[in-house]
């Protein structure tokens, strides 16, 4: 069969994408002579997306650190010592003038990620209102807040809400090595009550942790068979964290794995946006160059990923003039119209 063929039939009939993958499926996919993998993956992409555009988008921590979960290669739990100061809810006004910075810097959707098991429902207000206030930037919104109840992903969606960000983080066998405060049904149960309140989901997870490529395959075969795939999904390469477990066995994955897996889930989950996330500071233009021809359409912009670093903004609007890639920073077309009628002010 060839490989045109062979991208038509992991989609199903009726043109939904398909959600019943296993890992076996997926290495075949992986093992692909690289030409064949990068054709398939190239196809898959043109297919659902103009490959010459990239989404642009910012993420801010508006609640820094003290986080009672123990996720194993994150600065900001509390079960760890880091140096990270933790912080308060930030104010709403500061997070608006954030978000018109990364908005005026070419970002067009805005992340507000907080470090909480799950929100207190004062909290949530807090957050609904700067929702309700960046959307009036024209921009669209993403929060990341832990695990929340059904109430809560209303209560998000009727503020506007876009999108809820809340990774799986690694394979269902990796898991319980890097977790243990919070277990992968938890966050499945979450996923399903922000899409049962109609927000768009944001997940994706982390490489480079020690986990084997069948764990890495194994979370993209979780992520595809999500009953219905996330709008969003980021591939995260772990940064180098001192004082969490996983600095003991982390091991990033050589370039070519890299943009094999990237490749990978863009067959996988063809209509999904696929963002090279944390870590990119980490790859060389050629590296990124190459996660984009596998499919990946969506970066994080700005020096800072909250509490890591990411590439300059100069050095990304060079990369992707170099590789005639529109976006928000390139000056390129933009994503979102303008809304009207809601906040841009804080209550
Ligand atoms: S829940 Fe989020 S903020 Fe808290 S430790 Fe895990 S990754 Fe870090």
């Amino acid at each position: 069969m060839n490989v045109a063929a062979e991208v038509k039939r992991k989609e199903t009939g009726d043109g939904a994408v398909r959600n019943h993958w296993n890992v076996e499926e997926a290495k075949a996919l992986y093992d692909l002579p690289f030409a064949d993998l990068m054709l398939q993956a190239q196809l898959a992409h043109r297919n659902n997306f103009d490959p010459n555009h990239l989404e642009t988008a910012s993420l801010l921590s508006i609640k820094t650190g003290g986080c009672p979960e123990d996720c194993g290669y994150c600065s900001q739990s509390a079960h760890y010592e880091t140096g990270l100061k933790a912080t308060r809810l930030m104010d709403c006004t500061d997070v608006v003038a954030a978000a018109r910075r990364a908005k005026d810097a070419g970002a067009t959707r805005f992340c507000m990620a907080a470090a909480w098991r799950t929100p207190k429902d004062r909290d949530l207000e807090s957050v609904c209102d700067m929702v309700n206030a960046v959307k009036g930037l024209g921009m669209e919104t993403c929060v990341t807040l832990g695990m929340l109840t059904p109430n809560q992903a209303v209560r998000l969606a009727e503020a506007g809400l876009d999108f809820y960000n809340h990774n799986v983080d690694t394979s269902p066998e990796f898991y319980s090595k890097i977790i243990t405060t919070r277990s992968l049904q938890d966050r499945i149960d979450t996923l399903a009550h922000a899409r049962d309140a109609g927000i768009k989901l944001c997940c994706g997870g982390i490489i480079g942790m020690g986990e084997h490529v069948e764990d890495r395959l194994g979370m993209l075969v979780l992520l595809a068979n999500l009953p219905s795939h996330a709008e969003s999904v980021p591939i995260n390469l772990w940064n180098k964290i001192e004082g969490v477990p996983v600095e003991d066995t982390a091991e990033p994955p050589d370039s070519i794995a890299m943009v094999r897996l990237v490749a990978t889930a863009r067959i996988m989950m063809s209509r999904s946006v696929v963002r090279l996330s944390a870590g990119r500071h980490y790859m060389s233009d050629e590296l990124q160059a190459l996660c984009f021809l596998a499919g990946a359409n969506s970066i994080f912009i700005g020096d800072v990923l909250l509490t890591t670093k990411n590439p300059k903004v100069d050095r990304d609007a060079d990369l992707l003039a170099r590789l005639g890639i529109t976006s928000g920073l390139a000056g390129g077309k933009q994503c979102v119209a303008p809304t009207s009628g809601q906040g841009e002010k804080c209550k």
